[in-house]
């Protein structure tokens, strides 16, 4: 609307000024020739010393009219003395005299000294008057009028105004067509964007756009879409993730539950048993913790913001670890081999770098065999820091290796259960890998078990006292 209102504005002025310029340029000029004209028609005169009538017909014949309508001469009283448009006064003067005024403005304004032009424009005319006194030494013996009537150049300024209004006419319905089309084709295409932000934001993350052409509201909508397609995917692990967890602890629940019912339904239970099906509630009471502490772990990872990072050294690191997990490696019958070079120093925090070893160094232990083995090694390769954990344990078959880091994955849930495995801790070593700018990989391990990766940008210190 604002748009057709602008070119509105200009269309009225562009029949408006054009017409008004050319109509003040012509008015001025005709007044200053028909000023030019009346003033060489008055010094003509001016040689008579007194005008009589015969005198001034005489004078004014042999001037050129140079297309006059009408040329008037008159006395100092306004008595006129010639009249271009009487062509035989002597005829009209038969009789009783007959005395004529020109009593019109111009005459009057000429008598009291003064030039004047008018012009007006009116029924496609052009009609200018001009006044001069006719003066002899001083004295104002007479005026001259004279009137131009002009069709020709009223008829080309009508011409003008015309053609510039079937311009105009032809320029407000091509834009009143072509601006109603492109507004309902914007609105159009902005309503549907409209409509598909409102389905998207209602739930149904499956709905998309059909981007049409190359233009701005094109890429709006691609971008719409991968925007969209980005909220189906982070919808989706959200609802697989609330749907796991709560089977995760469905099941632990429902155990504790089914024991203790057994306990309280079942008279006079042997003693030793009821003290099995306690220890047993114990135990997934137990698992229960982990899994929540491992769920807390993770929802840490994705909104708590980095903490403040040192210098680590990894091979420090993960000897605590393995030192820490030694006994459960002892009860497992697996001895755990190093192989931890000295400078490998990371910028993480210690708390997450123990975390990831835990969590790798455990599950070596954990899906190994009796006498197995586990080799933890660290060391630098270029600007990066390894850190590798291997075993000779079970092993994972080819198409789990990818899977293993989703959150809740098992390749045997049953083993992974028995030894107190809640499934999320490798997504915990993913995520926490990557916090760290860092990248982890799993791979079997020849000839036997699995060999697990991470790696993290080295730290170089500038002062070696500022690493420790
Ligand atoms: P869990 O708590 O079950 O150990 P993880 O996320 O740590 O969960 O590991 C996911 C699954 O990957 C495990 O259930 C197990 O099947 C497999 N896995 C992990 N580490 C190893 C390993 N070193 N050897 C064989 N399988 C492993």
């Amino acid at each position: 609307m604002s748009y057709l209102v602008i070119f509105a504005v200009v269309l009225v002025l562009m029949n408006t000024y054009p017409v008004l310029a050319s109509q003040d340029l012509l008015f001025a000029s005709k007044r200053d020739s028909l000023k030019s004209q009346a003033a060489v028609m008055a010094s003509a005169l001016m040689e008579l010393e007194s005008l009589s009538a015969d005198q001034v017909a005489r004078v004014m014949n042999m001037l050129d009219s140079m297309g006059l309508k009408r040329i008037l001469v008159t006395d100092p009283s306004g008595l006129i003395l010639y009249d271009s448009t009487v062509q035989h006064p002597e005829e009209e003067t038969e009789g009783p005299p007959q005395y004529r005024y020109a009593l019109y403005q111009e005459v009057v304004a000429a008598l009291r000294g003064s030039d004047v032009a008018y012009s007006r424009y009116a029924n496609r005319t052009f009609t200018s008057t001009a006044a001069c006194p006719i003066v002899y030494r001083g004295m104002v013996i007479g005026a001259i009028y004279i009137l131009e009537v002009d069709e020709v150049q009223g008829s080309l300024l009508l011409n003008l105004q015309e053609n510039l209004r079937s311009i105009s006419l032809v320029i407000a319905v091509v834009t009143l067509v072509m601006s109603t089309l492109f507004s309902k084709v914007l609105t159009a295409r902005i309503a549907a964007l409209l409509r598909a932000i409102r389905i998207v934001g209602e739930g149904e993350y499956g709905h998309r756009l059909q981007p049409v052409g190359r233009d701005e509201m094109a890429q709006l909508a691609g971008e719409f879409n991968s925007l969209t397609d980005r909220l189906q995917t982070t919808e989706e692990v959200r609802r697989r993730f609330v749907s796991d967890a709560s089977h995760e602890l469905k099941t632990p629940l429902a155990s504790i539950r089914l024991l203790a019912d057994s306990i309280l339904q079942t008279d006079e239970m042997d003693p030793a048993m009821v003290r099995d099906f306690v220890g047993d509630i114990g135990s997934e009471a137990e698992r229960l913790t982990r899994i929540t502490e491992h769920l807390l772990a993770l929802t840490r990872l994705d909104s708590l913001p980095e903490g403040e990072r040192w210098a680590v050294d990894v091979s420090q690191v993960t000897e605590r670890t393995i030192a820490l997990l030694q006994p459960v490696a002892d009860a497992a019958g697996v001895t755990v081999e190093r192989n931890l070079k000295p400078d490998c120093f990371i910028l993480c925090t210690e708390d997450d770098l123990s975390q990831i070893c835990f969590n790798l160094v455990e599950n070596a232990i954990k899906y190994n065999y009796d006498g197995g083995k586990v080799f933890a090694s660290v060391y630098r390769d270029g600007d990066q820091v390894l850190l590798e954990v291997g075993d000779t344990g079970v092993g994972i078959p080819e198409e789990d290796l990818p899977k293993v880091f989703n959150r809740f994955y098992r390749v045997d849930k049953a083993r992974s259960r028995a030894a107190g495995g809640t499934g999320l801790g490798l997504s915990i070593v993913r995520d926490t890998v990557r916090r760290h700018g860092g990248w982890v990989t799993a791979r079997p391990r020849s000839p036997e078990g699995s060999l697990f990766t991470a790696g993290f940008p080295r730290y170089l210190p500038t002062e070696k006292g500022a690493a420790q």
